[in-house]
């Protein structure tokens, strides 16, 4: 299938032979055994099949088999398929405008088999039979008919056999095939309606039934229990609509593996997106933790580029700010709008997925992120409930010894509570305090613990927030203005923030070269240590002048003047006064999390306290 390349002893420059230009256009392509499977199974998803199964050995390095049930190929079309820029998906440049399939640069085939041993069985008509095709290094082509399913199957074995220095780059086996769980499994997300399997060295490692729900399939790669921490986003602004699932913000990690975008059912590791939902959660994360994002961007292909990237892992927006813009409104809206999400027959997946071995990506709440690995497997835990205690070994341990006391009198408590994102605080009476720094709550779904200081915090932020917003900052005229000193590049950085200062309620006069007067004060620090609050707030404005760092210092700076005067703990309050903060905590925008991201209130259920004296 080579052309001959253009033999000229005089001219220096010649055109490569084709196995050459596939090996070339395979150093992009195809990086590692990953890459392989993610090109065969976007394949056979352009070909319209409803089950795809992956088999690998090695960590793909021996052997990669990609079977599936769509539309298959004729022999002719098979034949064509490993030619180079051979694709049934486009056929002229207005085409490039509106992509649709994942595929369409016509490269894969021919690069994947200029690097290994390739082979493909596969019929478009059971009845008219089928076609093998093998084909080694991109070299001879040897075709034979034969009988065989409707679909593709496609074995790639002894990947880089004929590309040794490429070979050496590959890593062990476990990471290569954590890289093609990885590769499936944002696959899978993607696409619900596909039953996927992936089989690694004989065992399953995936296998995700078909559903036209997009939660019970993130519920069934990840678990029930994070799958009830998140909050539905469905949004749509002109040409784009966002629809998927975030996590409320009591639930984070520490890493971003938990972030799966898409733009039009396409997986991309796109810095837009990214950005612009962790700017949707403003702050209402704790630093360095990210949510969990499972987010589907759609909108019509002429709006962006795919053909940016050879692996096509990045697209490029014609409109980026819009997108940024809509997708970081849409989080916080979803956020500040959500309700419990009801998974009604969640509890019935449940136990669907328990009964099958199914590997999941474990996680921790507030923690750092583990994610699910081969070696694991055999200390899989099976439970929704024992997912709860997945933190330690020991707990563990520790929760059997309680439950085989029969006859507790006495019983510490050992349930770990939820943070909750979505329970309706009218829902729950006062009782009390408790050690003069939590708030004690009763009501149908169990006890309410409430930190009084958090609350009250995310209290006065709020108001705080939406005074300077309308610029209506209740100010306080000092009596004596206060003289500050401060160093060169202090005044340069007052001087510059002045008119910022003053929205925030704090007026400042230059006085000779390197003194300040500070006339006024919000009426809400008029009791604090003025030039202590002055100094924090001059190491927190910031040096550069980008508007985005201002904007979240600026927020830094109402923050820290709320949590100066929010109730501290250690400080009694009575029943009215409990309620007029619960009230209050109400009236906020988001009244589960303070402005750092700590939750305001945990929940010890009724459920876990009915267990607990084995009443069920
Ligand atoms: P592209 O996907 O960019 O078109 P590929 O090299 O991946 O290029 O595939 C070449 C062509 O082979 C595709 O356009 C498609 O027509 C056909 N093909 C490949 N895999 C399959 C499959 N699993 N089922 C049906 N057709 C396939
Ligand atoms: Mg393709």
């Amino acid at each position: 299938m080579s052309a001959k390349p253009q033999e000229n002893s005089k001219s220096r420059v010649r055109i490569l032979p084709d196995d050459l230009a596939n090996q070339i256009a395979a150093g992009e392509v195809v990086e590692r055994p990953m890459s392989v499977v993610k090109e065969l199974v976007e394949n056979s998803i352009d070909a319209g099949s409803t089950r795809i199964l992956i088999e690998i050995e090695q960590g793909g390095k021996k052997l990669i088999r990609v079977t599936d049930n769509g539309s298959g190929l004729s022999l002719e079309d098979a034949e064509l398929s490993f030619l180079r820029h051979a694709t049934s998906k486009i056929s002229s440049s207005s085409d490039l405008e509106k992509i649709v399939s994942l595929g369409f640069r016509g490269e894969a085939l021919p690069s994947i088999a200029s690097v290994s041993k390739v082979r493909m069985t596969t019929s478009a008509d059971e009845h008219l039979g089928g076609v093998i095709i093998l084909i080694e290094g991109g070299g001879s082509v040897q075709t034979k008919e034969t009988s065989c399913p409707h679909g593709t199957t496609i074995d790639v074995s002894q990947l880089f056999y004929n590309t040794p220095a490429r070979k050496k780059f590959l890593k062990g086996d476990g990471t290569e095939s954590s890289h093609i769980t990885q590769v499936v499994t944002q696959h899978a997300l993607a696409h619900p309606q596909i039953h996927f399997t992936l089989i690694n060295n004989g065992r399953k490692v995936i296998d995700v039934l078909p559903t036209d729900q997009h939660l019970y399939r993130i519920a069934e790669l990840f678990g029930a229990e994070l799958a009830k921490e998140l909050v539905q986003v469905d949004t749509k602004y002109g040409d784009y609509r966002l629809e998927g699932f975030i996590s409320s913000p009591v639930y984070t990690r520490s890493s971003r593996s938990a972030q799966y975008c898409y733009v039009n059912q396409r997986f991309v590791r796109d810095k837009v997106i990214l950005h612009s939902t962790q700017q949707g959660y403003s702050h209402l994360l704790p630093k360095g933790q990210h949510p969990a994002i499972y987010l589907f961007l759609s909108m019509d292909p002429k709006l962006f580029d795919v053909n940016v990237h050879p692996a096509k892992a990045e697209v490029r927006f014609a409109f980026q700010q819009e997108v940024h813009r809509f997708v970081s409104g849409s989080v916080k809206d979803s956020l500040i709008g959500s309700k419990k999400l009801s998974l009604p027959s969640m509890a019935q997946s449940e136990n669907r997925f328990h009964a099958t071995s199914q590997p999941r990506h474990r996680d921790r709440r507030v923690g750092s992120a583990s994610n699910y690995s081969e070696g694991q497997s055999s200390a899989r835990l099976s439970s929704a409930m024992e997912l709860i205690y997945k933190d330690s070994a020991a707990r563990s341990v520790d929760l059997e010894s309680t439950r085989l006391r029969t006859s507790p009198q006495v019983e510490i408590f050992h349930e770990k509570p939820s943070a909750v994102s979505n329970l309706i605080y009218s829902e729950f009476e006062p009782l009390g305090q408790l050690d003069r720094s939590f708030i004690l709550m009763q009501g149908k779904p169990g006890i309410l613990v409430v930190d009084q200081h958090i609350a009250h915090e995310r209290v006065l932020y709020d108001r705080f927030k939406k005074a300077a917003k309308n610029k209506k900052i209740e100010v306080q005229q000092l009596l004596f203005p206060l003289t500050m000193e401060y160093s060169p590049s202090e005044v340069e950085l007052l001087v510059r923030h002045q008119d910022s200062l003053s929205e925030l309620g704090l007026e400042l006069e230059l006085f000779g070269n390197n003194e300040f007067l500070l006339r006024t004060v919000p009426a809400i620090l008029k009791n604090n240590d003025k030039e202590e609050i002055m100094r924090e707030i001059v190491d927190m404005l910031p040096a550069q002048k980008h508007e985005e760092a201002l904007h979240e210092k600026f927020e830094e700076i109402l923050i820290m003047m709320s949590c100066r005067n929010a109730i501290k703990v250690n400080m009694s309050l009575n029943l009215d006064q409990i309620r007029k903060l619960i009230s209050d905590l109400r009236e906020t925008e988001m009244p589960y999390t303070c402005p750092h991201g700590r939750p305001i209130a945990l929940l010890y259920d009724i459920d876990s306290i009915l267990k607990k004296f084995l009443r069920k």
